[in-house]
């Protein structure tokens, strides 16, 4: 069901946030998502502001029965909608960093990037992805992966509770002693459980380390050998290892481009003078065809190119 324009405005009228229409100036950067090909065009997006906002829109969509979807940082493709409503998470970007607790309460609509960043300046870290503006909505709930997995696990092993507004409007706390079942279920679960407004997460001692993205030529002995070096290497390092034919990347050989490559990326989060050797491991697996692994702080393997993804 399509909810009807005057049904929109009154839900407008009700919330802190605002809802953007097919008219609305911003409309179609509001509908666009991180992968192309999608022309999806909602009745409307719900920026919302707060839990109070989402259980509105929930409500909201209930009463009409209008479909609904929820974006954080619009990576999947899973938020797009036709003629539905979007809950939209990305003004949520309150970040509550506790340093002496190695806590963060961190609003759903912030980036990977974004909360590592913030976290960086004070020398922790909450693992997420290989990618900056992953949004931590999506990747929290679906467990996430990357370059702290080794020694720190998934993202979801430092949840630490979240704020939920479930599907019959209700807002809850939930932690390992409050609604523990709802707390095991979204922990993987991805957004089938309700809608996640706030994450408490616990950070780790992450200042500084060795990493970056190393390419070698992908040889039958280069990707059996990596694997075994990646099985056999220190927990401190975790490696993302794509085997893919090589992008026309600037730092690539051009004789190289459209070959098998190894495209790894790769985090030691240690000290970077117990890292270099190794990553030198890797490195005598084959002539590197780029190597740009170094010593830095973890929030460097995020570059500033916000949306640079070697894959994506
Ligand atoms: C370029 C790229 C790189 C990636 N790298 C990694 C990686 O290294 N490791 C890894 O683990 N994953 C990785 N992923 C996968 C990524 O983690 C998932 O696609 C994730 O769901 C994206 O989250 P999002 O918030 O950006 O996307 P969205 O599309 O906004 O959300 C994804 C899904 O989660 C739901 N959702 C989001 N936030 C909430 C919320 N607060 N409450 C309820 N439901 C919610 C949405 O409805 C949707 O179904 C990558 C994806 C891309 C495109």
């Amino acid at each position: 069901m399509t909810p009807q324009s005057h049904e929109l405005a009154q839900l407008n009228a009700q919330l802190t946030g605002r809802v953007i229409g097919p008219d609305g100036a911003d409309y179609d950067e509001a509908r666009t998502i991180f992968p192309g090909g999608f022309d999806s065009r909602p009745a409307a997006i719900a920026r919302v502001a707060d839990a109070a906002d989402v259980a509105f829109v929930i409500a909201e969509a209930r009463a009409t029965g209008a479909e609904l979807k929820v974006r954080a940082g619009g990576h999947s493709i899973h938020s797009v909608t036709q003629g539905g409503i979007v809950v939209d998470l990305r003004d949520l970007r309150e970040l509550e960093i506790d340093p002496k607790e190695r806590t963060a309460w961190a609003g759903t609509g912030l980036t990977a990037g974004e909360y590592t960043a913030a976290a960086g300046e004070h020398g922790l870290a909450t693992g997420f992805g290989d990618t900056a503006s992953v949004g931590i909505g999506g990747i929290t709930l679906g467990g996430g992966i990357g370059y702290l997995v080794r020694k720190h696990g998934l993202t979801i092993d430092d949840l630490l509770a979240a704020e939920i507004a479930t599907a019959d409007g209700e807002v809850l706390m939930v932690d390992a002693e409050s609604n523990p079942d709802l707390f095991w279920a979204i922990r993987g679960g991805g957004g089938n459980f309700g809608i996640a407004t706030r994450f408490k997460f616990r950070l780790q001692d992450v200042a500084t380390g060795v990493g970056g993205i190393l390419v070698l030529p992908a040889t039958p002995d280069a990707i059996a050998n990596f694997l075994s070096e990646a099985d056999a290497a220190p927990e401190e390092l975790s490696t993302i290892c794509n085997v893919m034919t090589a992008p026309p990347m600037p730092f690539l050989p051009e004789e190289y481009h459209g070959r098998p490559v190894i495209l790894a990326m790769m985090f030691y989060a240690g000290d970077p003078d117990a890292g270099t050797p190794v990553v030198d491991r890797f490195r005598k697996l084959a002539t590197p065809l780029a190597d740009m692994v170094r010593p830095m702080t973890y929030p460097e393997m995020y570059p500033p190119e916000e949306d640079f993804h070697p894959i994506g």
